[in-house]
């Protein structure tokens, strides 16, 4: 109907080309190219107003989600990548390539075999096998995602050659940092009030995270490991722990009890959701399998580091990329100037 009601209530969308409504024509048109090569999918933090006041049911929140969705194939590199992790028939293939690479590290460290005695993770996969194989993994895959966040940059600046760059790439991206911890942004939308609090807890409980597994591999290189329960990083692996889950556990609850507000759910929402809730269970089921000395502590240990494959490994090829696209998006309007975040605070 092009009543532009969908951009009118979004809270987000700024004076300068709102969205989503554009998007929507573009949509119905079968421009991809405009679509994809666009700031504004990113922007968009899926409230679902625009869905809740669109007199035509049309829910532009689940076109931008779709966009997002088609968006980590689009720049995935290698494609194939992005590929498997699109859909559940190539979930398979997506298990299956963690599980032959990890064998491998573990035939070629000469540990591929259950130990014998207490339970003892690194007489498994030996620290530093673990800590040089996924930090190297890791930052393959950043490599590999940072080629197509300059494909995608590249892409908004065709698709918007009216618009002028200025200033430097990481001033501009580090100008984003205070809204990006923060997360003020989702404080507008009037829909969705607990996505934020669900949100801030994933978001913090997993740099609080990242933060523990910086340290384990410190511990394990100066032969600190393996912690005790009182460590002050065990307890705050633990806490991190409990963020995730209580923020995990709220975001599917509301995507499954409440769809009229959350809209429907893809596999890539599901994909994302199910592999952090699963990474976050089997941390906590692995370090209790090793202080109670399961006899299949190994086996959990072993799908657990399936699991964190899956999150960041995997990241620019899963939803989990968003938090890469949304920071290159948000610099992207930040260098031509066009503020959205400035929308409704005057
Ligand atoms: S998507 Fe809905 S709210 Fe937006 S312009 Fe079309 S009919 Fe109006
Ligand atoms: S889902 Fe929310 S943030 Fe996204 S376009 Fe709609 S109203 Fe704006």
């Amino acid at each position: 109907m092009q009543c532009g009601n969908c951009s009118v209530v979004c809270s987000l969308a700024p004076e300068n080309k709102p969205f989503p409504r554009k998007e929507m024509i573009w949509a119905g048109w079968g421009m991809k190219d405009k679509l994809i090569g666009n700031p504004d999918v990113w922007l968009c933090h899926q409230c679902g107003d625009c869905s809740t006041y669109c007199p035509r049911g049309v829910k532009p929140a689940d076109i931008l989600s779709a966009v997002r969705e088609v968006s980590y194939q689009h720049y995935a590199k290698p494609k194939f990548l992005g590929k498997i992790l699109s859909s559940p028939k190539w979930l398979p293939a997506a298990i299956l390539i963690p599980v032959i690479i990890i064998s491998a590290i573990l035939y070629l460290a000469g540990t591929l075999q259950i130990p014998e005695g207490p339970v003892n993770y690194s007489k498994f996969f030996p620290h530093a096998w673990l800590n040089s194989s996924f930090t190297i993994l890791w930052f393959l895959t950043i490599g590999l995602g940072v080629l197509g966040l300059r494909n995608f940059w590249n892409d908004m600046k065709k698709q918007n050659p009216e618009l002028k760059i200025t200033g430097s790439f990481f001033k501009n991206l580090f100008s984003n940092f205070k809204e990006i911890m923060q997360h003020s942004n989702f404080s507008k939308c009037s829909n969705q009030k607990s996505r934020k609090i669900a949100h801030v807890l994933v978001f913090y409980g997993f740099i609080l995270l990242l933060i523990v597994t910086a340290f384990a591999i410190y511990a394990a290189v100066t032969h600190q490991y393996p912690l005790g329960l009182f460590n002050p990083f065990k307890v705050l692996g633990n806490v991190a722990a409990v963020m995730l889950f209580i923020g995990l556990t709220v975001m599917i609850i509301k995507r499954v009890t409440d769809k009229e507000n959350y809209g429907n759910s893809s596999y890539a929402d599901w994909l994302f959701l199910i592999s952090m809730f699963l990474l976050t269970i089997s941390g906590v089921i692995v370090e209790t399998a090793r202080f109670l000395n399961w006899s299949i502590a190994y086996h959990l240990y072993f799908f657990h580091l399936i699991c964190v494959w899956f999150i960041i490994i995997y990241l620019p090829y899963t939803k989990f990329g968003h938090l890469l696209y949304r920071a290159v998006a948000m610099t992207f309007d930040k260098s031509v100037n066009r503020d959205y975040s400035k929308k409704n605070e005057d």
